[in-house]
Formats: C-alpha cells, structure tokens, sequence
C-alpha cells in the first residue's frame, strides 16, 4: 500500500517530489545536523524570524510518527513552513536531524524530526529516542502522525515510538525519588489521523487510541516512586482527523485550515497552547537550553530539567547582566573624569540612582523570566557589582564636597570678618552650618539605597577642617587687634613719658608708671571687650593677654631707652643747666656784670643738673610693677628680668654721660666768661 500511495502522490504533486531544492531557502534551520552537531545560529535565527524578544509569548511544537507518513507536508500545510517533504524519486530519507521553522501564522517554532526508522528497519532506535528526548523537553504540543490504518495495530511502530515518548517523559518530568513532586508542566499529545476515510466513526477511533495509550502506560516499567502515576497526569490526549491529501486535496485544505485554527485562535475551547503546556523557557535562553538539552542527551547522560533550568539561568541571567553592566558603565564613564578630577558633580546621587534604575530595569525584564532563585541571586550579585563600580564616585564626590566646604567656609569667614561691626562667633557660626550643611545635604543627596555607604567619617573630617580653619583665623584675628591695641599702647605712652622725662623730677618714675598701668589697664579691658565675641578659649586669652603685657612693657621700655640715649639725655642736662645758669630766678636771661659771682653760679647750676642725672639710671618707685614674663620670640630677655629690667643707664655710662655734660658745661662757663670780659673791655 505504501507503494500505491506513493505513486499516487508522484501523479498527483510531482512539484514534492523536488521540494528538497524548492523550498530550502528560506525561514527554516536545522538545529542538530546528521553529525547530531547542535547549531550555533539558533539565536541569530530566533533573532530574525523576530521571536527572541518574546519572552515566554512564543509556543514550541514538535511532530512524531513513522517515516513517510506526511508529517513533513502536514507541518508545512499547516504552519506555512518549508520542511524537506520526502523525495519520492528516491525512496528513502538517509540524513537524520532536527530542522526548525517560524509558523507563518504565529509566534510559534515547528520542529521537525528526520530520520530512518529504526524500527521498522531493525536497526538504530537510539536517534528516535534521542530526539524524543529531546522534543520533549521543550514542547508544548506534540503531534503524532499516523495513518488510520494504523489504529488499533498494537504492535505497530507508532506504539513503540510512543511508548518511548511516554518513558523519556517520566524521566524529564517524573520529579526524583526524594521530592515526589506533582509535574509541573503536562504536554499535549495531538493524534493526527491521516488518510481519514470516515468510514469508522472518529469516536471509535479515538476510543481505540485511547485504550492502547492506556495499555502502553500500563506496559511502562516505572520507577518505584512514579508506580502510582497516571497518564494523564503527565499528557493531555486530543485527536483531528485528516482527508487523503492525493485524493481529497480539497477536503484535506479545508480540514487543514480548521486545524490550524485550534493553533492559533485562543479563544477556542480546543485552543492547543494552553499555558500549563509551556516549559516556561524564554525566548533569549531557547539557544542556550536547547544545546545543553542536547549535549545531556548526546552523552546519554539522565536528563535533570531543573538542573538544565538552573544552569540556563545561570548562564543567561550573567549574560543580561554583563549587557545591564555594559550601558551602566557607559553612563557613569561619563563623570568619572570631572569627579577625579575635583569637582563636585551636581545632582550625581540623582545620576546614580537613574543609572541603577536603568541597569536594573533591564536586567529584570530579561532575567525575571529565569529559574527565580537563581534570578534573586544574580540580581543581588549585580547589584552588588553595580555599587562596587559606583563606590569609587561616592568617595571622590565626598572628597569632592568636603574641600569644597572648607573652601567655602574660608570664603564666608572672609567675608564676614569685612562686615562692619562684625561679631567673630557669629560670623564662624553663619559660616559653618552653611559649610557642614551644605556637605550634609549634599552627601545624602549622594546615598544609595541598600549600600554600607556612610560620610559620617568624612563629615567627621569637615568638623575638624572647619575648626582647623576657624581657630587659624581667629589666632589671625587676635593677632591683628593685639597689634591695634599695641600701637595705641605705643601712642599713648609717646607724649606722658617725653614729658616726665624732659622735666626730671623724683617722681617722674611715679608719672610715667601711673601712665603705663593706665594704659596697660586700658589695653587689656580693649582686648577682652572684642575677644569676648571671638569665643577665645582661657588659654588663648591668657597667652594673647601675656602677649599684650610683654609688648606693652617692651614699649615703655623702647621708649625710656629713646629718651635716655645719649644724646637725649645730654639735651635734657644741657636745657636743665641753661635754665639754671643763663637764666635767674625770674626766667630773665642774665648778662654777666664783673660784680656777679659767676663761678658760684656756675658750679650751683652744674652740681644740681650733675644731681639729675643718677635719676634716669633706674626707675625707682614705691609701687613697681611685676614685669610680665617674656615673649617666646625675644631673644633679648634683659627687659623682662627684675634685675635689669628697671636698669636705664649702667654706672659706665652715668660716668660717660657726666664727663661730657661737665665738658659742655665748662664750655659754657668759659663763654660766660668771656663775653663778660669783652662787655668790660668796651
Ligand atoms: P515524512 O517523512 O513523514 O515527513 O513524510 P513527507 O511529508 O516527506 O511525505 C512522504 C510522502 O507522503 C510524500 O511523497 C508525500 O507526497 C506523501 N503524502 C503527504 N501527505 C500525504 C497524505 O495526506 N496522504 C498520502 N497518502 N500521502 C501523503
Ligand atoms: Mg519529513
């Protein structure tokens, strides 16, 4: 009979007869080769036929039956593929493989096994059961090809597929021993009956086919723990029916269409795709899981799925995430530069966030669809991996933030400090919350979510930067107005202590220290009036007010040593001698008669100016004052010793000085002389 058929196909569609070379071109791969090679252009293809983006809205369904039943031309009228119908001008199909085709009426793939039939022949069952395995694992729809004829032939070939069929599908989806798991997925067997002459009615037919699927259960040797299960926990059973393609080609069109309606119409209550059918492989890890699939059944090795789901989302959850990774880098490249070098990135928090969004966005879309705790854990690996990548970011802009405070707060000290009438304490207050603020905000502006990230450290740094710079400036500040205060010392003092002197008297000592505890007085009460607001410490008020004791002292004393240098001295001897000897009691200059006694003269007004002079060698006074202890930087510790610093002139000097007075004196004497002589002489 086959020959018959044959010959009447040969009549009846001689174009088949060359489909091989007719219809290769386009569309369809074949995914394992007669080597039992697995393809590398899965995904590409998957690609073009616009279906890996589909996630899981895609469907997988394969065909089984013994060679030569029409499966190959089933598939193509149906689906609208271009598989290799048989080539009847040679009888035999000698290459074996798995060929895939897009359906043209759908997101669905066709997968079509070829091969001999090892059965029928006696010889190779191993690719049958190969590929049985291998269909299985991805299907959701398997059709099963067989001639009506052929129903009810218990011993026939299409039993022993099938009861191949039913064992792999245990072992796929039977659940181990220990877990004694409920399958999960269930797979639609459905029964075309070709050559469908209707003289049997088709209720009978499928009774038939059901009782032998029952018997071929029955007949399986299962595993101990599956001993209980039931067909159709693991299969749903459905049937069509098919005119003779040769001798009914209008009918068999017309029952064709019908059937590709419970393909691709959902709201069907015959719909095949239901979603319990669906092995929930998405659509970018069908290459990937395809080929392990392969691999495990090639070394014969007992085929896990979930293994196989596990290590499929391995693979594909690193692959979306290097993808995520790589657009994540690329946004963040872009700030790398400015944020090493300085400057501070405004709104770079809000830049993290959005590029963590993105990369997770994506990768979530893509990985979601995977094994879930194998998702969970990339996921958390990825985010891991996307902190770490931002981490040196958050360091550099805290750097970043920090210096930019300092400066900030230097800038605002300065500015304060021009204000008129500026309080110190407040102006550093002002300055720096706006600073620590300012690197708060901001550092939290920067915090990810979910991150060991702090800036407490850094903030703790700010702190002490801040205070650094604070105290700097107020040490400059009370540097300046010691200053101040020591030049007003210096005035003050200049005119009481030139006038005491010029008049030497007893109590000069008495005036002048008078004058330099007022003036002492004056400039500490100035200093702690202005240093209350600077928020000095004691200890730097007591050192400034020590500083200010020294160097008030040390004026007083530069200003005594002015005016008894020599020359003063001299000029004040010589104004006090003249007033006495040139001048009388009245303030009237004398002319000297030859009846005056100018030796006397002389000698009284030399011995009481000579008299003057031991007063301006040591201040002497009832209340002396304690000296203040001398400045670090003085190298000449003498003015700030009791027992030089009231030391004005030492006995050498007293000598000198007295020995050029009297010379000048005596000048003086002869002149007076003189100028009496010559007023006789006229
Ligand atoms: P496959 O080996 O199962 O893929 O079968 P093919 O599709 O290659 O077809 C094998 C032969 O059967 C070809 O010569 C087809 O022309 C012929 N054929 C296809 N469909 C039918 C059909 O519905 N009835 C009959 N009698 N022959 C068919
Ligand atoms: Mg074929």
């Amino acid at each position: 009979t086959d020959e018959a058929r044959s010959a009447i196909a040969d009549i009846a569609q001689p174009g088949t007869a060359f489909s091989k070379t007719n219809g290769t071109s386009h569309g369809r791969l074949q995914i394992v080769n007669e080597h039992q090679e697995f393809s590398k252009d899965l995904s590409p293809h998957l690609a073009k036929w616009g279906l890996l983006d589909k996630g899981f809205a895609y469907d997988v369904v394969a065909v089984f039956g013994s060679q030569s039943t029409g499966k190959s031309t089933l598939l193509n009228r149906l689906f609208g593929t271009s598989f290799d119908v048989m080539d009847e001008s040679r009888r035999q199909q000698t290459t074996k493989g798995i060929w895939m085709c897009p359906s043209a009426y759908g997101s669905t793939l066709v997968m079509d096994v070829e091969g001999t039939d090892g059965r029928e022949r006696g010889e190779d069952q191993d690719f049958e059961r190969k590929s049985a395995l291998f269909s299985l694992a991805s299907t959701e729809v398997l059709l099963v090809n067989l001639w009506e004829h052929q129903i009810g032939l218990y011993q026939g070939a299409n039993m022993g597929l099938l009861k191949t069929v039913f064992e792999v599908n245990l072992g796929l989806f039977g659940g181990s021993a220990e877990s004694r798991q409920q399958p999960k997925e269930k797979t639609l067997i459905l029964f075309v009956i070709r050559d469908h002459v209707g003289a049997t009615p088709m209720a009978n037919l499928t009774g038939t086919l059901k009782a032998d699927m029952d018997k071929i259960w029955a007949s399986l040797s299962k595993p101990s723990h599956l001993a209980d299960a039931t067909l159709d926990q693991y299969f749903d059973l459905s049937f069509a029916a098919l005119p003779h393609k040769v001798l009914m080609p209008e009918k068999f069109e017309e029952s064709v269409t019908e059937l590709r309606k419970r393909f691709t119409d959902r709201t069907r209550p015959d719909y095949v795709f239901q979603p319990s059918y669906h092995k929930r492989i998405p659509a970018d890890g069908v290459s990937f899981y395809m080929e392990g699939i392969w691999e495990q059944v090639l070394s014969n090795k007992d085929l896990d799925l979930p293994t196989q789901q596990e290590l499929l989302a391995q693979f594909r959850c690193d692959e979306i995430a290097a993808v995520a990774m790589e657009v994540f880098l690329a946004s963040a490249k872009a700030v790398r530069r400015p944020v090493d070098g300085g400057s501070v990135v405004e709104g770079l928090g809000a830049m993290m966030r959005d590029w963590m969004e993105v990369a997770m966005g994506k990768f979530d879309k893509d990985a979601s669809r995977y094994h879930a705790s194998v998702y969970q854990r990339k996921r958390s690996d990825l985010v891991a991996a996307l902190h770490a990548s931002l981490s040196p970011l958050f360091l550099g802009q805290l750097k970043n933030l920090h210096k930019s405070a300092n400066s900030g707060f230097s800038k605002d000290l300065t500015a304060g400090l021009k204000e008129p009438g500026y309080d110190f304490a407040n102006v550093v207050t002002k300055a720096r919350s706006r600073a620590r603020d300012g690197f708060v905000q901001a550092a939290k502006e920067l915090s990810l979510e979910n991150t060991d990230w702090e800036y407490e450290h850094e903030l703790g740094l700010v702190d002490d930067d801040l205070k650094h710079i604070a105290d700097q400036c107020r040490a400059d500040e009370t540097k300046k107005m010691v200053n101040a205060i020591e030049r007003s010392v210096k005035k003050q003092l200049l005119e009481p202590v030139e006038v005491a002197l010029s008049k030497p008297t007893p109590t000069m000592w008495d005036t002048v220290l008078a004058t330099y505890r007022t003036v002492s007085a004056t400039a500490e009460a100035s200093y702690l009036s202005k240093a209350n607001s600077f928020g000095c410490t004691d200890e730097e008020n007591d050192r400034a007010l020590s500083t200010l004791r020294s160097r008030t002292w040390l004026s007083l004393r530069r200003k005594l040593e002015e005016q008894t240098s020599d020359a003063n001295l001299i000029s004040i001897l010589r104004a006090s001698f003249e007033e006495r000897f040139r001048y009388d009691e009245a303030g009237v200059p004398r002319v000297w008669k030859p009846e005056d006694d100018i030796e006397a003269a002389f000698t009284r007004a030399k011995d009481e100016t000579l008299a003057l002079l031991p007063l301006f060698a040591e201040i002497t006074s009832d209340h002396l004052p304690s000296l203040p202890p001398a400045p670090d930087n003085e190298d000449d510790a003498a003015p700030f010793d009791p027992s030089t610093a009231f030391t004005l002139l030492t006995p050498t000097k007293l000598l000198a000085l007295e020995s050029r007075f009297k010379r000048e004196a005596d000048a003086a004497y002869v002149e007076a002389k003189r100028s009496m002589v010559s007023s006789v002489a006229q």
